[in-house]
């Protein structure tokens, strides 16, 4: 039986058992919401950006990449409408002296125990909203003056608009077109938590698509349609995505029309990434605020603001979902083993290489060259440590689809097992076959054997 339900907690202990993430700081007593990714971790990470990357910039023609600076002209943030409008409403409690967003009370826990939501109790004793700023603050060079503050940045989208002109002149394009920018943003939220979830530094995945203003409302479809393919492509599971459009009063001030594709976490349905029609604002501001004018020029003189559409995630978002939705335990053969059934091309691992026995000369000789082989293309990893059962679960924990073993009769016709992480299904292919064997289980669609 597959598991259907699955909490934070075992994800949290999952991720910090094999490495994925751990809690930052911790031999001083942690940060709290804050995370280190390890090996897996890093490689689960670097997989999922480049799928973005591939799909939003190499496999498309109107699209190019940016990488800004994460600190900017403090000007730009007074344009952007965030050193007025990016705040939270915060309340503190008189009683239990925590701090709280007021618009998500009901997903706080009161500091009384048991635990129950801030204003629940008769003796909560919460003050007035007053609006919080998420921006972080610092100075720039050794003099801390009032002429020195700048902010880290909040999104990575005021990155691209500030150089719109530099991209459109020197790319020579014309909307349709966009620019797609990947980089640590930070907010420092009021109550982040959650696991990754809502956290202070983030890596954010941003695309500005500018268009011309009539179109706007088509390309923002197109771009919520496109979105929910991704993650559809990527293993999603259907059933735990939905697409939520704001309504006007939801709505962030530059927004024309905004809608979140929403996966089921485990602490419900919540904000996987946003897609927002930003009309004209953020041009308008920048040409406003910089006096240089941030607008698409034709060949015949023909003058317009281009409109945005933008798609908006976090790596982080991505990872707890993808984490859920691959998250299963089994029973095999009177064992019980977890097992990630990521998709192939997000697993951090591709392939493992086992030799059958670790003394086994002949067999770590011919599944050390296979390594070899592999590893140039792929990441692989070759493990010889322990029974080959426990082997295999390990290589199932961190979700590595395929593990190819070498064993006595490899020693004889040069064959090796393949192992399906899934199906646990196991095939002979010849040793100098498993290169494109890899390659083409690669290219295959793959869809969850946890349904749809
Ligand atoms: P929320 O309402 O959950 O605070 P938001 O609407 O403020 O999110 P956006 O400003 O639209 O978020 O940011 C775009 C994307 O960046 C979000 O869809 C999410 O994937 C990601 N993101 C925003 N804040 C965080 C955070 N604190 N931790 C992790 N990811 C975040």
């Amino acid at each position: 039986m597959a598991v259907d339900t699955v909490t934070m907690d075992q994800i949290v202990s999952l991720s910090r058992r094999r490495g994925f993430v751990f809690p930052s700081s911790e031999i001083y007593g942690g940060m709290g919401s804050t995370y280190d990714y390890g090996h897996y971790g890093v490689l689960l990470k670097n997989n999922i950006r480049q799928r973005w990357f591939e799909a939003m910039v190499l496999e498309r023609d109107d699209i190019v990449a940016l990488d800004s600076a994460v600190i900017l002209h403090p000007r730009v943030w007074e344009a952007s409408g965030h050193v007025e409008g990016f705040t939270d409403p915060l309340v503190d409690c008189r009683t239990c002296k925590l701090r709280f967003r007021a618009d998500k009370l009901e997903d706080s826990q009161c500091g009384r125990k048991p635990s129950k939501h801030p204003g629940e109790f008769s003796e909560c004793d919460l003050t007035e909203p007053r609006q919080f700023n998420l921006m972080f603050q610092t100075t720039v060079g050794p003099v801390e003056d009032s002429g020195s503050r700048a902010f880290l940045r909040p999104e990575t989208a005021q990155g691209i608009f500030i150089n719109f002109k530099n991209v459109l002149q020197l790319a020579r394009r014309r909307p349709p077109f966009g620019i797609a920018q990947i980089g640590r943003s930070f907010r420092n939220e009021i109550t982040p938590g959650n696991f990754l979830f809502r956290v202070r530094e983030f890596e954010q995945m941003e695309m500005e698509f500018f268009v011309p203003p009539a179109d706007s409302e088509g390309w923002y479809h197109y771009w919520i349609d496109e979105r929910l393919g991704w993650y559809l492509r990527y293993g999603l599971r259907r059933s735990r995505l939905r697409v939520r459009e704001h309504g006007p009063e939801e709505r962030s001030h530059y927004s024309q029309g905004t809608s979140d594709i929403e996966y089921e976490y485990p602490i419900g349905w919540s904000e996987l990434e946003g897609v927002a029609n930003r009309g004209d604002f953020d041009l308008m501001r920048h040409t406003e605020f910089s006096t240089t004018k941030l607008e698409y020029v034709g060949p015949d003189g023909d003058r317009y603001v281009p409109h945005v559409i933008e798609p908006a995630v976090s790596l982080e978002r991505i990872i707890v979902a993808m984490l859920v939705d691959a998250y299963d335990e089994e029973v095999v053969g009177e064992r019980e083993r977890t097992v990630l059934r990521l998709h192939p091309e997000i697993a951090p691992v591709t392939a493992a290489i086992l030799p059958l026995i670790a003394k086994g000369e002949g067999m770590v000789a011919k599944a050390r060259t296979l390594y070899e082989e592999l590893r140039k293309r792929h990441s692989v990893e070759y493990d010889d440590n322990g029974a080959i059962g426990r082997r295999y679960r390990r290589q199932d924990e961190i979700g590595t689809p395929w593990a190819f073993t070498i064993d006595d009769q490899t020693l004889s016709d040069d064959t090796v097992t393949v192992r399906d992480r899934d199906s646990l299904a196991q095939e002979r292919l010849p040793i100098g076959g498993v290169r494109a064997w890899l390659d083409d289980a690669l290219e295959r669609d793959w869809q969850t054997p946890k349904g749809a």
